[in-house]
């Protein structure tokens, strides 16, 4: 397999699914899955037996949810959120989506008429900002202050009510369900008195469930407690949760030299197909390594680009690094290669899976077309 590449291996994504399946069997909570985070459309035939449906962010991907998604399963459902929709794109929006989340009381009763005259199933939400900041990082703080995601108490308009079927808040990030209950404490304390006609309330994602010491018991009890105390079905919607720890980013080293320290470089990049360690940022595993100086022979990683902070990090191992060698970040598969770029027309990583027996199939590579195709 020619790198770079990422591998998601078929196995580990099932593992996830199948502890997100025991959640909804013992929470009753439904859940569905964040695109944003996770977007590899040729395993939904896998995801699509175990997830509801997709939430999406706008029209492409609510169109990958109808098109790639529902096709294995009927009954799946399409979410659609966004900050703003716009005027161009709003029926086709409404078409294939089974809920459309407004973000404000202004767009949705802006849009709320004509969405509901294309589509008289749909169910239509508002996204509520709780005011609960406990997000560990502010990039990814959807309750920072003046943040622009969701409705807060004092924006919220009692005209929307007589719209809404749902409420949707999404105010997590990498979190653990005590984090959960936070929220919902402020929640209802502002909302629970508009809740009396509603179907459902959206937990929105972060819930960080398939990691290994989440407490999934906590969260079973929590969903179950708020849908029968409330009477409505309730939504969850992980995205990291799915991709979570199902594969890595495997790479080969192409050149090496010492300025001061030992250099690195790679045929792939941080900026451009791990954006989340230099945005978050987060220092990535690599596998049979320790930190700088545990090992014998430590290494600045970097990569293919002219970018002078394109560097994963100081890592040591034991032996030196040669041209050829490879090195694998680990947990590389949700929130990469639905972000990663052609910066410095570097070559996007192939997709592969490795399937339960072992095999590993090629499902894309890309090339300069790719590259290309994206300018003009
Ligand atoms: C990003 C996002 C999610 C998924 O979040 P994860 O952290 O990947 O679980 C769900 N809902 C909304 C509205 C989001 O913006």
């Amino acid at each position: 397999m020619k790198t770079p590449y990422y591998l998601c291996e078929e196995a580990l994504l099932e593992n996830n699914l199948m502890v997100l399946e025991d959640v909804q069997k013992r929470s009753g909570a439904k859940i569905i899955l964040a695109l944003k985070g996770f977007a590899m459309w040729s395993t939904f035939d896998l995801v699509s037996k175990y997830l509801k449906g997709c939430t999406a962010s706008g029209l492409y991907e609510a169109r990958l949810a109808r098109e790639e998604f529902a096709k294995f399963n009927a009954d799946a459902e399409v979410h659609t959120y966004s900050p703003a929709f716009k005027d161009d794109e709003i029926e086709e929006i409404a078409k294939i989506s089974n809920h459309i989340v407004f973000n404000s009381p202004n767009q949705l009763k802006r849009f709320v008429a004509k969405v509901k005259e294309i589509n008289p199933d749909i169910h239509v939400s508002l996204r509520i900002n709780p005011e609960v900041s406990s997000s560990p990082v502010d990039m990814y703080n959807p309750c920072s202050l003046y943040s622009r995601l969701g409705t807060t108490f004092a924006n919220f308009d009692e005209a929307v009510l007589e719209h809404v079927n749902g409420l949707n808040f999404h105010a997590l990030c990498e979190q653990d369900a005590d984090a959960l209950e936070e929220v919902l404490v402020a929640f209802e304390k502002n909302f629970s008195k508009y809740f009396k006609n509603l179907k459902y309330v959206n937990f929105g994602g972060g819930h960080h469930i398939t990691r290994k010491d989440y407490d999934v018991e906590k969260l079973i009890r929590i969903v179950k407690e708020f849908r029968e105390k409330y009477h409505v079905d309730v939504y969850l919607e992980p995205g990291e949760a799915v991709g979570w720890q199902t594969g890595c980013l495997v790479s080969t080293v192409l050149d090496t030299f010492k300025n001061g320290v030992n250099v690195a470089i790679l045929d792939t990049s941080a900026e451009a197909h791990m954006p989340d360690t230099l945005a978050m940022p987060y220092r990535a595993m690599v596998r049979g390594s320790a930190e700088a100086g545990e090992k014998e022979f430590t290494y600045r990683l970097g990569g293919n680009t002219c970018l002078a902070g394109d560097v994963m990090g100081d890592y040591s191992f034991d032996k030196p690094l040669e041209v050829g060698d490879e090195v694998v970040f680990e947990d590389q598969i949700h929130y990469t290669f639905v972000k990663n770029t052609t910066f410095n027309g570097i070559k996007l990583p192939s997709l592969v899976i490795k399937r339960k027996d072992g095999e590993l199939d090629l499902i894309k590579e890309f090339g300069y077309e790719d590259y290309r195709g994206r300018l003009s």
